[in-house]
């Protein structure tokens, strides 16, 4: 059986990568991703085979890992953040069904609704949702019940992809459901380029969050009806008692 390994590279900053994701990197001779992944672990990768197929190339990438698997190469295909989270690993491993010695191991990384959460403070100590408002691969109608359903239930909702370089409005758009069932002041807060360089994160509410101007690099978390503002932190209070 030959395994390749679908590896999650955390959110950035080396120092949130697992020791098992940087092991498994250097064991490997192809390393597969996005130019921008693969920048970031540039030092790990030298002397070894990169492929790197840019942006909506997916299935591709994922030809090339069977290929040079059956040749016989120890094969890494990395993500940002978690591999299993809008990320590389669901796709190797369904179009590794028909494959009888292909099998693919997921290496763990910390997705970026955790390293945001971190840096705004304790969000999401109770029940939480995450959306991806990317349109590409599910219907904006799907997109708008998650949405909806998740308000009505009062989760905190961590939101991936707010935005694209051509689909600029959709913050907006999902503020407007989530408005539907929440209220204007709840407490939000966003975070772009979490532990990478330059990183910048901001709380708000619901109503400011739904103005800002968010790029793809941004995740959002709108609160619930405990979610508080403490000493400049975004925190979702329990219910625990004390003096
Ligand atoms: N597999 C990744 C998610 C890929 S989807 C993970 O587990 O984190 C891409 C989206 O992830 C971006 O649009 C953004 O919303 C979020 N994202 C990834 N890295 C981020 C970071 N360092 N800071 C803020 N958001 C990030």
């Amino acid at each position: 059986m030959t395994k390749i390994y679908a590896v999650g590279i955390g959110p950035g900053d080396r120092n949130y990568m697992a020791p098992q994701a940087e092991k498994i990197i250097l064991d490997c001779d192809v390393i597969i991703g996005y130019t921008a992944y693969l920048k970031l672990i540039s030092d790990l990768v030298t002397g070894k085979k990169v492929i790197d197929t840019g942006m909506k190339c997916e299935t591709a990438r994922c030809e090339q890992a069977f290929q040079e698997a059956k040749l016989g190469k120890k094969v890494a295909v990395v993500s940002s953040g978690d591999a299993g989270i809008y990320g590389m690993a669901s796709l190797l491993m369904e179009m590794a069904e028909n494959e009888t010695d292909i099998e693919i191991e997921v290496i763990p990384g910390i997705t970026a609704a955790i390293a945001v959460a971190a840096l705004l403070g304790a969000p999401l100590a109770n029940d939480f949702a995450v959306v991806s408002l990317s349109d590409l691969l599910t219907p904006w109608q799907i997109i708008e019940k998650r949405l909806e359903a998740a308000a009505l239930g009062d989760f905190v909702v961590c939101l991936y992809n707010p935005a694209s370089k051509t689909r600029v409005n959709s913050l907006q758009r999902a503020c407007e459901i989530l408005l539907k069932h929440k209220e204007p002041q709840t407490r939000c807060g966003y975070v772009r380029n979490a532990l990478r360089n330059n990183h910048q994160h901001q709380l708000c509410s619901l109503q400011e969050l739904s103005m800002i101007r968010a790029d793809m690099l941004t995740t959002a978390i709108v609160g619930n009806i405990d979610t508080k503002q403490i000493h400049g932190k975004l925190v979702t209070t329990r219910g625990y008692r004390f003096e």
